[in-house]
């Protein structure tokens, strides 16, 4: 396991002042956050510091205003659900270098909190400028990373500023770079990958990656369709990237020469319209889909062996859905096959850590979110990793 310091790692820190990253970055309706996960995912090491006496000043990004003041894009906005999540008062600090901050920092008592404004509201945010990350750590004394989510981005807050002040992972970061440690970094063997959604072209590197790193790769969803194809499957009107032939051989390929196992569907929910429970909803083998049909789910009889194979492992990490679970009854084959690992997961025998937007909403609507060893919600940063891509504000910790 890569090395990083934690909050355990901290001293005394009693009135000094930490610079926290953290993911602000909320889905908003009409003004109102509608769902307060990643604060509450930050909320532990944002306590923890001030319980400990830091003056702690946030730091996150809010939509993209490209390095301009825009008034609709104040982090402020979440002030409201910050300080409901906290607990706490939470001071606005409308700049995030200068004297407003210095004097907001003379204010401050040792315990409190504050939030600093949108990082992107400054060029030297997405610039990485190391002009602008000294500014910014002028006011402070310590750092601390809990945005994994933004790990991706090699950006002031997220990057630069760990290379100028004593650097920390902070809780939520901590456990998710533990979970992927466990899932793909030193894990337990045999490990499954299940590799699914819509499109090969969008995953194509996680694909190379995992066949080098996992034992059985399960590829389904819409991406199934384009690897059935490249080996000669009739799949009708299927969502398929047929120009990627080439493409599926030399991952087949290149899985064969790794000995990894891949899993293709062999039976699979075909229907001529892409509707809930629709007249022409039928199973099939995969040789038997009519030239109007559309594959949208892995069968029962693959998923079934899908779950034995599981069975056999102990290490599952997942991205992607097997099928079109958004309508009934395509979301079967995720549903089951998420409730195996779920279970296996429960009587101890599996460590299963899934991640990707779509993947988070399938597992709660199976309603096994929770059983998961470990489910991220990063995003875009959890891609790259399942890509086997270096990120930055991650290695900037590790130093
Ligand atoms: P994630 O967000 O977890 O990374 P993706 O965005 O790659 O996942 O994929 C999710 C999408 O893939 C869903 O909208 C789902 O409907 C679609 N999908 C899965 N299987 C099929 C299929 N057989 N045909 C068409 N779309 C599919
Ligand atoms: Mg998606």
């Amino acid at each position: 396991m890569t090395k990083f310091k934690t909050l355990d790692d901290l001293g005394d820190i009693a009135g000094k002042v930490a610079l926290v990253r953290v993911d602000l970055n909320l889905p908003m309706r009409d003004g109102a956050v509608t769902d307060d996960t990643r604060v509450r995912a930050s909320a532990p090491t944002i306590l923890e510091l001030a319980g400990k006496g830091a003056k702690v000043l946030l730091l996150a990004h809010f939509g993209r205003p490209k390095g301009e003041r825009v008034s609709t894009m104040s982090v402020s906005m979440t002030l409201d659900a910050l300080q409901a999540v906290l607990g706490e008062e939470v001071m606005f600090v409308p700049e995030v270098a200068g004297p407003v901050v210095e004097q907001a920092v003379g204010i401050l008592q040792a315990g409190d909190i504050a939030l600093l404004e949108n990082t992107r509201f400054w060029k030297g945010e997405e610039a990485n400028d190391p002009a602008f990350a000294k500014a910014i750590a002028a006011n402070a004394e310590l750092y601390v990373n809990d945005a994994f989510s933004a790990a991706h981005r090699a950006h002031a807050s997220t990057e630069a500023l760990a290379h100028l002040l004593p650097a920390y992972a902070g809780r939520a970061m901590e456990a998710e770079l533990t979970a992927l440690d466990k899932a793909l970094g030193n894990p337990a063997t045999p490990v499954a990958a299940v590799v699914g959604g819509a499109k090969v072209s969008s995953k194509l590197d996680v694909l190379t990656h995992l066949v080098t790193k996992v034992d059985h790769l399960i590829i389904g969803g819409g991406m199934a369709n384009t690897f059935l194809a490249a080996r000669g499957v009739n799949v009708g009107k299927s969502l398929c990237e047929h120009e990627l032939a080439a493409t599926c051989e030399q991952i087949l390929d290149a899985a064969d020469a790794a000995g990894c196992t891949v899993h293709l569907p062999y039976d699979v929910v075909v229907a001529k319209e892409f509707a809930a429970n629709p007249p022409s909803l039928r199973t099939c083998n995969v040789h038997e889909v009519a030239a109007d049909e559309m594959i949208l789910d892995v069968g029962p009889q693959a998923t079934e062996a899908l779950a034995d194979v599981l069975k056999t492992c102990r290490t599952l990490v997942w991205n992607g859905p097997l099928g079109a679970f958004e309508i009934a009854p395509f979301d079967t084959a995720t549903v089951a096959l998420a409730r195996s690992a779920a279970a296996l997961t429960a009587e101890g025998a599996l460590v299963s850590v899934a991640g990707g937007g779509d993947t988070v909403a399938a597992l709660n609507h199976a309603g096994v979110a929770d059983s998961f060893s470990y489910v991220s919600t990063a995003g875009g940063a959890f891609l790259e990793w399942m890509e086997g891509k270096e990120l930055p504000g991650v290695t900037a910790l590790e130093r």
